[in-house]
């Protein structure tokens, strides 16, 4: 039999967007210092393990290509974001990044690419290795990017975000509306159980 997963974006969905005063953007954390998680995330990973999901993150992470942090740097996140988890109970079955950009600054990782969110890339390679029923996952994200990519591998999906979203109308001319909209990964854990 097959099997089943959640696929995960990161930035904003496990951990927070960090406000860059230097820059006056938000964007994801340039360092393993900003890597702080959002509330019950660990809870939440938990909860869909017990389900019987697979938990995969699936995280586009241009900033090496932008020349924002080095790959050094890169792999000291991808270990906090692990320890911040362990310290809540929680341990994701895999981790997919893009760290590919089309316009970027280091020419080894400037590309278009298969693998960026909205293109499923990351998703479809998590199924082939994990035996994964994609119509029988989901895809939770905080981005259009996360809800196209889902859909185009075929799973369900749940954005993050407030129901009274400026990216409605958007997502409805992108052909990108989520299944769900809920505010934490938390509730989105809580919806998929409903199901
Ligand atoms: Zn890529």
């Amino acid at each position: 039999m097959k099997n089943k997963a959640v696929f995960i974006d990161r930035d904003g969905v496990i951990n927070e967007i960090i406000y860059h005063k230097e820059m006056g953007i938000l964007d994801s954390p340039f360092n393993a210092g900003q890597i702080k998680l959002l509330p019950d995330v660990g809870k939440a990973i938990s909860e869909l393990k017990k389900m019987g999901y697979k938990t995969i993150i699936v995280s586009n992470q241009p900033g090496i290509a932008k020349n924002r942090f080095s790959e050094e740097e890169f792999s000291k996140m991808k270990e906090k974001v692990r320890d911040e988890l362990k310290k809540q109970g929680a341990v994701v079955d895999d981790e997919y990044y893009c760290i590919h950009h089309p316009y970027g600054k280091i020419e080894e990782y400037t590309k278009k690419c298969n693998c960026r969110k909205p293109e499923p890339g990351m998703i479809l390679k998590a199924a082939e290795k994990h035996n994964i029923d994609l119509s029988n996952s989901w895809m939770i994200g905080d981005g259009i990017t996360d809800i196209q990519a889902g859909k185009k591998a075929g799973c369900k999906t749940i954005m993050i975000g407030r129901m009274k979203c400026d990216l409605c109308q958007k997502m409805a001319e992108e052909n990108a509306e989520p299944d769900h909209i809920t505010p934490t990964l938390y509730e989105a854990s809580k919806i998929i159980q409903s199901r």
